[in-house]
């Protein structure tokens, strides 16, 4: 049996970025406030919170005064960085570059939207780290679309400019752009006139999708591993999924089912961004002994 890790998979350079900075100050201090958690992987979070990394929500960070905490690299709203200051904490400032940027398009969109009586739209999960980050540039005033049905609270009369979540997918964003280009029409306008589609879903999940297929396709079994809240996680899954049907989604090594394994000979492991090497490698290690186990029973 071959078992082979997806070369390109694994954390994107915007999470390596966030732990080493969180790894550094746990080193010096043995102690570091983390608001949400650091990567949507469980297992990555518990090894950094057995360094000293604490996880606190919103609602204490309200309460906690002269400390330091690091912002994970989905970024911040900007009433994060006014309680920061308010409370005299510190903050280690790990947003991903990508994120930043985004930021930065998207205050600068809603002005512009502002001035023309029109509305901003976010392709993306309400309630998401990195959306919430988006929201806060525009005093909670974008629309967020996740699906279909979330059109209905656009006026398609008014001028759109619509942005994405980094991670969301480029068919999810090609779809959405087209249905709101039609939504227009329908409503009597003029999409080239009215509305803009700005692409900033992130290249680092984008360019994997692609990579992804041609590893499903090659692989009897894939095993695809990552935390149940990573939104490119689900993204990632479901491109493998789509070329490979023995595609199997699992957090941690105890979910794996030996009966995937029967019979097939090329074992795929992949994973999302936010998916440390180290897990998949373990993974890679427990199937080695099933290997093992079905072998000694021959
Ligand atoms: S997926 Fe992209 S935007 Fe998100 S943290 Fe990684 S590099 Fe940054």
């Amino acid at each position: 049996m071959n078992i082979n890790i997806d070369a390109n998979s694994g954390f994107c350079f915007g999470v390596v970025y966030a732990i080493q900075m969180a790894e550094d100050e746990l080193e010096e201090n043995g102690q570091l406030y983390c608001l949400g958690d650091i990567v949507h992987n469980n297992m990555e979070v518990d090894r950094l919170k057995s360094k000293g990394l604490e996880i606190i929500n919103h609602e204490q960070l309200k309460e906690l005064k002269d400390a330091k905490v690091l912002i994970r690299a989905h970024g911040e709203p900007p009433s994060t960085y006014l309680i920061a200051a308010q409370n005299n904490i510190e903050l280690i400032d790990a947003s991903c570059p990508v994120v930043l940027k985004l930021q930065n398009r998207v205050r600068s969109g809603f002005d512009a939207t502002e001035e023309s009586g029109g509305q901003l739209v976010i392709f993306g999960k309400e309630g998401h780290a990195e959306v919430n980050g988006l929201v806060g540039q525009t005093g909670g005033k974008a629309i967020v679309v996740k699906t279909e049905a979330d059109l209905d609270k656009i006026d398609f009369t008014k001028p759109i400019q619509l942005f994405s979540q980094t991670t969301k997918s480029t068919k999810g964003f090609m779809n959405l752009k087209k249905q709101i280009e039609d939504r227009i029409i329908a409503a009597g306008g003029d999409a080239k006139l009215s509305f803009e589609a700005n692409d900033t879903l992130c290249r680092q999940v984008s360019n994997r999708e692609p990579q992804l297929k041609v590893f499903a396709q090659n692989h009897d079994v894939i095993v695809f591993v990552s935390g149940q809240k990573s939104s490119n996680g689900r993204v990632l899954f479901e491109t493998c999924k789509a070329e490979n049907e023995k595609s199997y989604f699992i957090s941690e090594p105890s979910e794996l089912n030996p009966t995937w394994f029967e019979n097939a000979q090329n074992i795929g492991i992949c994973g999302a961004t936010s998916t440390p090497m180290w897990l998949m490698e373990s993974i890679q290690e427990n199937i080695k002994n099933f290997e093992n186990l079905i072998g000694s029973s021959k």
